[in-house]
């Protein structure tokens, strides 16, 4: 058992859960040291809005280098928190750096005051609407991808001008700290980025602590406890929730592609992944090509504590009762197993499993599992597939693979979720300019592209007047003959 001690030290040690060694050890946040970190961020806020626009984008790009140049010794944390390859993680980095990097140089422009036409009632004015920072956002996240996924609200929420308070996971204490003294190296003397460390408690008291929007990324069922704490302030939150994404494969797909995206998708970062592959569904004509060869990829995967394993143990041990009782279920049920079995979960790695026959209220296709198992079904064809993709009550994301692209794309619009690849896994992460967010258990609210800059921001409406109307009708004074013509232009203009 590697879990995080919580002890009654009140400190917080991280382990590598290859080894067990303690990689970090901090001591935990109460309410009172929460509180204490979201005052002195209101302060840092005040600063860091006040900047120019311009001056903003060059801290933050400031704060890009820092964490590419030292990209190595935070790909090495990452894996030995995570005991994911060191490969991953540094393609982790990559990922969070080129978002930083969008954010940054996209906030001005994207949040600026602009004006909208003011309209029939409104010709006197001059109405302009601009993205204001909310003050200071509270960021918890999770350990699968301790980097990339809070970034995704830290970067958003930074070149939004808030400061952020952020709450690692708990399991990745170190990887968040080393997030925060990179800004205090960029910028000393200016939290506007902190970190406070804990496990739920903490995280309460951060949805408690006055912040003035908290982006929460996590399971389903902590999402509901983050949205319970924080309605009773009326604090917003957006919600990063889990997934159980569908990986659909046409009768026109490149099956030796579709098995290359569907593996990595599926047993990539042992399976630990928002948007990884849980089902798959193969229309009918192609089925038994693509799960013969699906499996032999599965077969020849490894996953283990040491270097040349293909992907690393499960980071949560608990997990790994859930991974097991999903595959029981399935198999208690009548499916069968290509790949793997029942004694595929060890005591800190699971291997691959591929399962096929699998009912389709079993928990293996209902639940999120998080380990390196796949569903596979054959359908008739993709409308089955679509029909089926959304009958999840989670809607992240999902994968089409045709080689009609302009096909690809229109199926996409049947699909119920937040983002989909076609002819890829999880390519959409990848661009910074497209939101990424789900609906349902998945969540809601979107981090990356302009709408994660605007899920950071209030806007705020100013209508300016130019000079006096022609009619006043806000008035005690108002004429009737103006009356008069507001009825006519009722009538008239918008009574055809
Ligand atoms: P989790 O829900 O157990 O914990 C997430 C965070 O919430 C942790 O920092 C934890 O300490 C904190 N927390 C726990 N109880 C809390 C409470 N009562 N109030 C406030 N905070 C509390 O999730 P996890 O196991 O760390 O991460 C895995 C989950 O995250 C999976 O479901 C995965 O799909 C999801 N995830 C989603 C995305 C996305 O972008 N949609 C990305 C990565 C992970």
């Amino acid at each position: 058992m590697t879990a995080p001690s919580n002890t009654a030290t009140g400190e917080l040690i991280s382990t590598d859960p290859r080894t067990g060694a303690e990689v970090g050890r901090f001591p935990v946040a109460d309410d009172a040291a929460t509180t204490a970190a979201v005052v002195t961020a209101r302060d840092a806020a005040q600063w860091w809005a006040g900047l120019p626009p311009k001056a903003r984008r060059n801290w933050l790009l400031r704060f890009r280098g820092e964490l590419a140049r030292n990209s190595e010794e935070l790909a090495t944390l990452i894996s030995a928190e995570t005991g994911k390859p060191v490969d991953d993680a540094v393609l982790e980095v990559m990922l969070a750096v080129v978002h930083l990097d969008w954010a940054a140089t996209h906030a001005e422009k994207e949040l600026r005051r602009r004006a909208v036409p003011s309209g029939l009632l409104g010709a006197n004015l001059t109405a302009t609407v601009e993205y204001r920072p909310f003050g200071v956002v509270g960021v918890i996240g999770p350990w699968n991808y301790p980097v990339f996924t809070p970034m995704g609200s830290i970067s958003y929420a930074l070149a939004a001008g808030n400061a952020v308070v952020f709450k690692p996971s708990e399991l990745t204490t170190a990887v968040g700290r080393f997030l925060a003294d990179a800004w205090a190296a960029t910028c000393p003397g200016t939290p506007v980025l902190q970190v406070i460390q804990g496990g739920g408690e903490t995280g309460a008291a951060l949805c408690r602590s006055g912040v003035d929007k908290l982006a929460f990324t996590g399971s389903a069922v902590t999402a509901r406890a983050v949205m319970t704490t924080c309605a009773r302030t009326l604090t917003p939150v957006t919600i990063e929730g889990g997934g159980k994404d569908a990986f659909i494969v046409a009768d026109d797909a490149d099956i030796d592609a579709a098995v290359d995206a569907a593996a990595f998708g599926a047993f990539g970062n042992a399976g630990q992944t928002c948007a990884g592959v849980e089902r798959v569904y193969v229309v009918a004509d192609r089925y038994e090509e693509f799960v013969e060869k699906l499996a032999a990829k599965a077969r020849a995967l490894r996953g283990g504590d040491d270097e040349a394993a293909d992907y690393g143990p499960a980071t949560m041990p608990e997990q790994l009762t859930i991974i097991r009782r999903h595959i029981d279920d399935a198999l208690d049920r009548g499916a069968r197993a290509l790949v793997g079995g029942r004694d595929s979960v060890g005591a800190t790695t699971a291997q691959p499993v591929v399962l096929v026959d699998v009912p389709h209220d079993s928990t293996a296709v209902t639940e999120e599992t998080f380990g390196p198992t796949v569903v596979v079904t054959a359908v008739a064809d993709v409308d089955e597939a679509i029909d089926l993709a959304n009958t999840s009550s989670f809607g992240l994301s999902a994968a089409i693979m045709t080689r009609d692209v302009s096909r690809g794309r229109e199926l996409a619009r049947r699909l119920r979720t937040g983002s989909v690849a076609v002819n890829s896994f999880l390519s959409f992460a990848s661009v910074p300019a497209l939101p990424f967010g789900g609906l349902g258990d998945s969540g809601f609210g979107r981090i990356h592209g302009a709408d994660g800059l605007r899920e950071f921001s209030r806007p705020q409406a100013v209508a300016a007047q130019r000079f006096k109307p022609p009619m006043n009708l806000l008035t005690f004074d108002r004429k009737a003959r103006d009356m008069t013509t507001v009825r006519m232009m009722l009538r008239h203009v918008y009574g055809r």
